[in-house]
């Protein structure tokens, strides 16, 4: 089993550069965002919970997020290995995500940390805004949110697993096919 977070800032293409790896690697792909923004769809009580938090441009409490990731684990058996998107963005979360995987006998490979500028990020998640129908996208005042949030509470996840030596950095400015083709060299020397 190989399992590999994608990790960075909002808008470093995680979600883009995710889509591809998973076809080319058969991993499962559980990104915490996607799972939130089902539950909102099907209007169920933890969606319309998440949301309020969502529509700030915080994070969800991370005892509803680590328990989405406890049942998509168990409901995939048979994965190949899985593709974190967006998860673990808390030291909680990360440890949380250690000990789930511990009791299947699994552990995380390697992180792969896209790094971007912030000019950048916010120019592409305005223009992600014009097309996602994602109202967090939308207002820049939110963006701008999301990035504080992430350098407040998630940087420091990568402090996390650098102390086991598995956080390489990869350039997230590009074309999508190169930024692709670092991160397929990176998982390929591990396989
Ligand atoms: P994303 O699609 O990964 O950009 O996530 C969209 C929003 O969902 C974030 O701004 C958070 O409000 C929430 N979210 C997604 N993943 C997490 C997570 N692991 N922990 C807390 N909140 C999350």
């Amino acid at each position: 089993m190989f399992n590999l977070i994608l990790f960075g800032p909002p808008g470093s293409g995680k979600g883009t550069q995710s889509e591809k790896l998973i076809s080319r690697y058969g991993l499962r792909h559980l990104s915490t965002g996607d799972l939130l923004r089902s539950e909102i769809s099907k209007q169920t009580s933890l969606g319309l919970a998440a949301k309020n938090f969502m529509d700030k441009g915080q994070l969800v409490p991370d005892e509803v997020v680590i328990g989405m990731i406890s049942s998509s684990l168990d409901e995939n058996p048979d994965a190949k290995g899985f593709l974190f998107d967006g998860f673990p963005r808390t030291s909680a979360q990360a440890e949380a995500l250690d000990k789930l995987l511990q009791l299947k006998k699994q552990q995380i490979a390697v992180m792969l940390a896209l790094d971007v500028s912030e000019e950048e990020l916010v120019k592409r998640l305005i223009k992600r805004g014009e097309t996602s129908g994602r109202s967090d996208d939308t207002n820049e005042q939110i963006i701008r949110a999301r990035i504080n949030e992430y350098r407040s509470k998630t940087a420091m996840v990568a402090d996390y697993y650098s102390q086991f030596n598995k956080v390489v950095m990869v350039k997230g400015e590009g074309s999508i096919d190169e930024i692709f083709e670092s991160l397929c060299r990176e998982i390929d020397s591990r396989l």
